[in-house]
């Protein structure tokens, strides 16, 4: 039996490639991890709040409307990126499909396709995962 606590602990490692246009695609492991509704239902809702007390704040200064607006549309932008992510993207391991160095990606929300920047060429990769492995995890 798995709690909602469990199911956030739980995390899933496999293989992935990375594509980019022209070169052979390369192999990159990943660790990712699903996240539950209600963890990302918990993150919208705490941007949410916090914009809300912004919004009123911003409004305050001149010319009122557009700052109390833009404030809520921005609350109301990043509660939608918290609520959008199903999978964290947590670790990875592979190297660049042109130059062969290892990627340096920062933990965060995992979309789709993920982008994978290269320090050394800067070429932009994109990170394909099988369907398989997200799909064992989807909640
Ligand atoms: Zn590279």
């Amino acid at each position: 039996m798995t709690g909602p606590l469990d199911e956030e602990k739980r995390t899933v490692t496999g293989e992935a490639k990375a594509l980019l246009f022209g070169f052979p695609p390369s192999r990159v492991e990943v660790r990712i991890r699903p996240r539950a509704p209600g963890w990302r239902a918990a993150r919208a809702a705490q941007m949410l709040g916090i914009f809300l007390v912004i919004t009123p704040i911003a409004a305050l200064v001149p010319p009122h409307a557009p700052w109390g607006i833009g404030a809520l549309i921005t609350g109301l932008l990043l509660a939608r990126k918290r609520w959008s992510e199903r999978f964290t993207l947590e670790w990875i391991a592979g190297l660049c499909p042109k130059c062969g160095e290892e990627f340096e990606v920062k933990p965060g929300r995992l979309k789709e396709p993920h982008p994978l920047s290269c320090d050394t060429c800067h070429h932009q990769s994109s990170l394909k995962i099988a369907p398989e492995l997200l799909g064992e995890t989807q909640l």
